[in-house]
């Protein structure tokens, strides 16, 4: 969920973009090579991984007497395939657990996810992994994880918490934490790996498994289709899955159709005064009184100027201006970020700031060549879930989790993922899963106290309950094998 955007970092890990039409299996067998120079701890995991996916790769065989995909019929999966997902991840919980820990404890921000990257195989868009499992005819169904981390002090007191600062490129040190659970994401997409090959005889179709970068600055999804994501060779995807970690209780999931998350645009708008001394503000145009008219009457677009019953949000998260009591500068910028769920709501909420830029402006006696100027950062739309997608895999994932465990009428939200925005050229259908990793002892004391949750994601003491390991694994094999070719 995206929260600000700061300058991209430059990554250690050495990223192709020559565009160079790249088969899976040189693109697997290269990672060795190139993860190799990494040098670090997390050569061992990615050792275990890819084997098994270079495995899958060469087997290819057709499962026999395949059934066409549930996804056309709308029934589960059958129960031997569930119990072999329980067995098969269950037996992986102990090094997926291990993973997941030692990940939280090494959060890496935006862009800069080299070490996390490491696990999973080779750097595309700065540092977003992708692996292929080919095996044998089906469709080609994409599995996203996001991997980086916050900007947030851990307190959360766990033994494996995140207690160093990270450094970044220009030397600075940040808190970082993975507030957001993407570590979950990373660990259930190995989790995925290690189960779909280890089933590889039930199943028949192709697996494309990637990580992706910067989600918090919802550029990332952007910065791997940039570069050349859909040019490597890469299978092209008949539908896309992601999923994301909600503070609701371990074994619920929310897979709902239709929209789901707001759109967001990130931008800046710089105000240009005339500098002066603080006593004689009539020899200035003051940028700081601008930007404070401008900031109540952005208040006004969503109360006055939007439909009632539209829903919006316009955010102002930072004034950045002057710097002495008694100066007064010459130019104030303001970071906004924006939520909505149509184009028409987007473009009016841009005309109206434009508007009241504008306005704010002339009223102040700017010059026209003094005109604000507006910055656009990073957008994202709407997240929609597919139906049919939805419908195909519930009726599994209730078998999976119970009955009354699978929410698929869970109301949309006003934050927003960029998942979606790899997709949007090749107009993939695509289904974005909320799994709960509270737990639930936790969930049902804050309900009872009226909270809706007991914590949220982005704060200092969000936590992934470690049940939800294993669990966010078997949803992803089960969501995979649920629009596969599988043998009944
Ligand atoms: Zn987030
Ligand atoms: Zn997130």
């Amino acid at each position: 969920m995206p929260a600000t955007v700061p300058e991209l970092v430059q990554s250690t890990l050495g990223h192709q973009d020559d565009g160079d039409d790249i088969r899976a299996d040189t693109l697997l067998s290269a990672t060795l090579v190139t993860q190799r120079s990494l040098m670090n701890a997390y050569i061992a995991c990615m050792l275990m991984l890819l084997p098994l996916i270079v495995e899958a790769v060469c087997a290819g065989t057709p499962v026999a007497s395949a059934q066409v995909p549930s996804m056309a019929t709308g029934a589960p999966i059958s129960e031997s395939l569930i119990a072999k997902v329980h067995a098969t991840v269950d037996e992986d919980t102990v090094r997926l657990t291990a993973i997941f820990k030692d990940l939280h404890q090494h959060p890496e921000i935006a862009f800069t996810e080299t070490r996390t990257a490491a696990i999973v195989a080779e750097g595309i868009g700065r540092t977003g992994v992708v692996g292929v499992l080919q095996n044998g005819p089906g469709p080609t169904v994409w599995f996203r994880a996001d991997m980086d981390a916050n900007a947030v002090r851990e307190a959360t007191g766990l033994p494996y918490a995140a207690n160093a600062k990270q450094r970044l490129a220009d030397a600075s040190e940040i808190d970082v934490m993975h507030a957001c659970g993407h570590d979950a994401h990373v660990t259930w997409l190995l989790g995925l790996a290690k189960t779909m090959v280890a089933m590889k005889a039930d199943w028949s179709g192709t697996l494309v498994l990637y990580a992706q970068p910067a989600e918090e600055v919802g550029t990332g999804a952007q910065a791997m289709v940039e570069d050349k994501l859909w040019q490597r060779g890469f299978p092209k995807p008949d539908m896309a899955f992601g999923l994301h970690t909600v503070p609701g209780p371990v074994g619920f999931v929310a897979s709902s159709p239709g929209v789901r998350m707001a759109g967001t645009d990130q931008l800046d708008i710089t105000f240009t005064g005339v500098g002066g001394h603080g006593s004689a503000p009539q020899m200035t145009i003051d940028p700081v009184v601008m930007a404070a008219q401008a900031v109540l009457a952005y208040q006004t677009i969503v109360s006055r100027n939007l439909d009632p019953q539209t829903a919006a949000v316009l955010s102002v998260g930072s004034i950045v201006t002057g710097r002495d009591n008694n100066v007064i500068p010459d130019s104030a910028v303001l970071k906004l970020n924006l939520r909505w769920f149509t184009p028409e709501v987007r473009e009016q909420l841009l005309t109206r700031i434009d508007e009241i830029n504008h306005g704010v402006a002339i009223a102040a006696g700017a010059r026209a060549d003094m005109l604000p100027v507006r910055r656009m950062k990073g957008t994202a739309g709407p997240l929609v879930n597919d139906l049919a997608m939805i419908e195909a895999i519930n009726p599994s994932l209730t078998a999976l989790l119970g009955k009354g465990k699978v929410i698929a009428e869970f109301p949309a939200v006003m934050g927003s993922e960029d998942f979606q925005e790899a997709f949007t050229s090749l107009k993939t259908p695509y289904a974005f899963l909320l799994v709960g990793v509270a737990p639930p002892e936790l969930f049902a004391k804050a309900r009872a106290a009226g909270q809706p949750f007991p914590y949220s994601n982005h704060n200092p003491d969000f936590f992934v309950d470690l049940a939800a390991v294993p669990l966010g694994a078997k949803v992803n094999a089960v969501a995979a094998l649920s629009v596969l070719v599988t043998r009944r």
